[in-house]
């Protein structure tokens, strides 16, 4: 593997250029960017805790710089007045630009002959290996996608990725209620005069606004002003007087890729190219550059190509895959996330720290006590101080509910014929099979007794519908295994369901 090319100069693939040089001083790593540097596009990206450390182990350098170019922020979530606080602990930001720029330099430093204006295919390159490292709109993949076995599946609302010409005290997540709907901003600091400021909206809300015109007038290489402008407006609680900042700005829909394969022959894909996961996870950037960490390690491990590959691929898709897992429940619930204004500003950071399953009840305890209690106050109609932090599980699952003296129940707490059985909850949650479920349901009336499969993913999605049910008004128990008892805790507490039973299906 003396000569290896790398097709696009985007996190994932200037990192593993730089990566490959240093475990390979005698290779000749060669990456084509078709953009010039000055161009790129683009506001922060995130890096939390873990990525800083596996960055660290792989390359202490680069990481170094990174850091001292990033801005740390808490985060906050914010309706109306009212606010909660979240420690962002060692979560940074970083401009892309900024980023690209050290990657950039540490990648010539290791002797990476870098490449602009080029665009290439990567099937043409002369190569040993092949790095194909050119995005979530990869002309690689779309060619070889049958031998890759791509899939892309696109989210049902759209958003939109802004900026603001001023740094936001922390990251803010905060619905604005307009004339057409809500719409939802994902906001934060990365540079001392810079934040991004990402919205996203459900469709019906954005057709009502005029958006889908405004979206089909814009040029490719334009904003959408019209949008920028309204979204100004909508958000001005927040802005301070500022304007929102297009680049390259038009309402998109969230694509989800995934390849059953990432490479063939001698061609071998990573980050967006290969696979994504909503932006709501905040892990497209890290994703790319840890799979460019994997890849040097089993290029460096393996002489032989297809071993390397077959390595790389083994390594690394587990945790892609489980990360996309989270994606998606995340997407989810964003994207019913103007359902939930309701809840009191605590209780809906539990439910979002809790939302894909990700961090316990226990763990959000652990890391931000004063939040998670008043959230789960705020659940079980209490005073905060009656809160038992140091057991938060059984603490919520023993609160009363009317006449229930606890929220786990069984068959037996109701009478004869007072609860209509859901068993058979679809995958998709939110998809058409789900909303006709929803509706068939929530005509009975009755309590909703929701059960099925015991895995873990079974009971989440039934957490989904249950919440589906319980924002209609009915009242619902989600029963699931005795191992499970956390998530069906952070289900009561997020205000999912009612009540919770111990069972399901094997
Ligand atoms: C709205 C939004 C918010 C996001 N927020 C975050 C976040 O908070 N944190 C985070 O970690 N990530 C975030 N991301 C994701 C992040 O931007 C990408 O996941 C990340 O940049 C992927 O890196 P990459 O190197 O795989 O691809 P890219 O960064 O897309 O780079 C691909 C490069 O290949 C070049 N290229 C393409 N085709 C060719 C060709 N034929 N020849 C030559 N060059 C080519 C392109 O010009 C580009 O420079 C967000 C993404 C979106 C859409």
């Amino acid at each position: 593997m003396r000569r290896v090319a790398v097709v696009g100069g985007g996190p994932g693939g200037l990192y593993a250029a730089r990566l490959l040089r240093l475990a390979d001083p005698h290779a000749e790593v060669t990456v084509h960017e078709q953009g010039l540097p000055e161009t790129t596009f683009g506001f922060g990206v995130a890096l939390g805790a873990r990525t800083q450390r596996n960055l660290e182990d792989a390359d202490r350098d680069s990481l170094r710089d990174i850091l001292a170019a990033s801005h740390p922020h808490d985060m906050s979530m914010r309706v109306g007045d009212d606010v909660a606080r979240v420690p962002g602990g060692r979560l940074v930001a970083i401009a892309r630009t900024e980023l690209l720029a050290v990657l950039t330099r540490h990648a010539e430093k290791a002797g990476v002959d870098l490449r602009y204006g080029e665009r290439v295919d990567a099937r043409d390159l002369d190569a040993d290996v092949v790095v194909v490292a050119d995005g979530v709109n990869s002309a690689t993949r779309t060619a070889l996608a049958p031998e890759l076995g791509e899939r892309v599946e696109v989210g049902r609302g759209l958003y939109l990725w802004a900026g603001t010409g001023f740094a936001l005290d922390e990251a803010v997540f905060a619905p604005a209620r307009t004339p057409h709907g809500t719409f939802v901003a994902h906001a934060y600091p990365y540079a001392p005069d810079r934040s991004t400021f990402l919205v996203e909206v459900d469709q019906d809300t954005w057709r009502r606004a005029g958006f889908d015109a405004t979206t089909v007038a814009t040029a490719p290489e334009d904003s959408d002003e019209e949008a920028l402008g309204y979204l100004t407006d909508a958000f001005a609680g927040h802005l301070g007087g500022h304007r929102l900042i297009g680049n390259r700005t038009r309402w998109l829909r969230f694509r989800t890729v995934t390849c059953d394969r990432w490479s063939h022959g001698r061609l071998v894909l990573l980050g967006d190219a290969a696979h994504t996961a909503h932006y709501s996870v905040g892990s497209g950037t890290k994703l790319a550059m840890e799979d460019a960490i994997a890849l040097c390690a089993a290029l460096t491990a393996e002489d032989d190509r297809d071993r390397a590959f077959a390595r790389y691929q083994a390594e690394r898709k587990p945790a892609v895959t489980r990360m996309q897992q989270i994606a998606r429940r995340s997407q989810w619930w964003w994207d019913s996330f103007p359902a939930r204004t309701h809840l009191p500003v605590d209780q809906l950071t539990v439910a979002y720290m809790t939302r894909a399953g990700n961090v316990s009840l226990e763990r959000f305890a652990a890391s931000s006590p004063e939040v998670t209690r008043r959230g789960l106050a705020q659940y079980a109609d209490v005073a905060p101080q009656e809160v038992d932090l140091a057991a938060p599980v059984p603490w919520t699952v023993a609160r009363p509910h009317r006449d229930l003296p606890g929220r786990l129940v069984d068959r037996t707490s109701f009478a004869e014929g007072a609860l209509v059985e859901v068993d058979a909850v679809p995958d998709d949650p939110w998809g058409p099979a789900a909303d006709a479920l929803v509706r068939r349901v929530s005509r009975d009336g009755r309590t909703a007794w929701v059960t099925g499969a015991v895995d873990r993913a079974g009971l989440l999605t039934r957490l989904d519908v249950a919440e589906r049910l319980r924002l209609r008004g009915q009242r619902v128990v989600t029963e699931g295994p005795p191992e499970l008892l956390p998530d069906l805790a952070a289900g009561l507490a997020a205000g999912r369901t009612d009540l919770i039973a111990l069972g399901g299906n094997p």
